[in-house]
């Protein structure tokens, strides 16, 4: 129940009224982008808990990514997420962030 009415603050309603169209508003976390700033590449990899960034480019398995922020939170400058949620594929060789 208070999980249901912090859903309700925070966003107004229970649900999402127009699908297509909505804006989501942080702490939500969808599509990460990944700049081309050069940072300590195996830093980075060892920020993430679920082993989810490779290197060779830098680039993030969202199979394995839980959107915990960590990655971003370390490395603002290099890891972005953006409140784009349209995520899914039916690729299922395709589910990295390059
Ligand atoms: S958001 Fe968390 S789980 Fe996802 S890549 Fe970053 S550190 Fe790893």
């Amino acid at each position: 129940m208070i999980k249901e009415a912090k859903v309700i603050i925070h966003n107004g309603k229970q649900y999402i009224p127009d699908l297509r169209n909505v804006k989501l508003r942080a702490p939500f976390r969808g599509r990460p982008e990944i700049s081309t700033e050069k940072v300590d590449e195996q830093a980075l990899v060892n920020t993430c808990p679920l082993g989810a960034i490779s290197t060779n480019p830098i680039s993030i398995d969202l199979g394995k990514c839980a959107f915990c922020g960590e990655c971003a939170f370390a490395f603002p400058e290099k890891i972005k997420f953006t409140q784009d949620y349209k995520l899914s594929t039916n690729n299922h060789n395709c589910p990295k962030v390059l």
